[in-house]
């Protein structure tokens, strides 16, 4: 996984989906010079405010913070190809689903990535299992094209808290040695984190990493699930 010569793309609902889920991975990505680029569909916001406030002071004030925090955590990350489509927050059901596929199948295309990770369909949150729609509708296989490994990841709170089913991770990747990494890019996102057993806190999130890293004989992890992967011959 961790080549210099893949390319990782992350499709994500919202600004820090990125660092909660793959935080760790993309750390580790960086460090072995993976090329890595990130699209995130919707602002993270809007859910927040009343339709009638989108826009205001305050609207906008919400928005700086959860770009400046994306970018900073980016930028720690090593990442600079990020593409915001800046749809509105937990509202994806409101859209055409054809749209958000081609915003997606375009980065495809462009980047051409050999690695693509993106949400779970088992989640509270509707715009992550609508994500997970979009990417499984964009990434129809393809003649040409450098694709070979798709993944879902998991979101704490959202993912936590279904009522029946739940994310089942079959790749563990480990993840101590770049911990504190994941965590000062979460700490960029202000505002975003709340105190234990909240599981978006650094506790929950380290707690996360000890159940997955459990389950496959690591302290830390974070769990990934295999959606598609292709083997060819060259
Ligand atoms: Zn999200």
């Amino acid at each position: 996984m961790f080549n210099s010569k893949n390319r990782f793309l992350v499709i994500a609902a919202h600004p820090d989906d990125e660092v909660l889920a793959i935080g760790g991975i993309l750390t580790r990505a960086r460090d072995a010079n993976v090329e890595v680029a990130v699209q995130f569909l919707g602002e993270g916001i809007s859910a927040r405010f009343d339709p009638g406030d989108f826009g205001n002071a305050d609207y906008e004030m919400a928005m700086k913070t959860r770009m400046d925090g994306a970018k900073a955590a980016l930028n720690l990350l090593g990442i600079n190809k990020v593409h915001y489509e800046n749809q509105y927050c937990c509202r994806f059901d409101s859209l055409d689903i054809l749209d958000l596929v081609k915003l997606v199948e375009c980065q495809i295309v462009d980047f051409n990535p050999t690695h693509i990770f993106t949400h779970n369909p088992i989640e509270v949150n509707v715009d992550h299992r609508i994500t997970f729609r979009v990417v499984e509708t964009a990434t129809r296989p393809k003649p040409g094209l450098a694709l070979r490994e798709v993944y879902s990841f998991e979101i704490p709170c959202s993912g936590n808290w279904t009522f029946d089913d739940s994310f089942k991770p079959n790749l563990y990747v480990d993840v101590k040695e770049v911990w504190d990494q994941k965590i000062a890019a979460w700490n960029f996102y202000e505002g975003e984190a709340r105190d234990f057993p909240f599981p978006r806190s650094v506790k929950g999130l380290e707690t996360m990493a000890q159940y997955r890293g459990m389950q496959a004989g690591l302290e830390l992890a974070e769990g990934l699930r295999l959606l598609r992967g292709v083997v060819t011959s060259d």
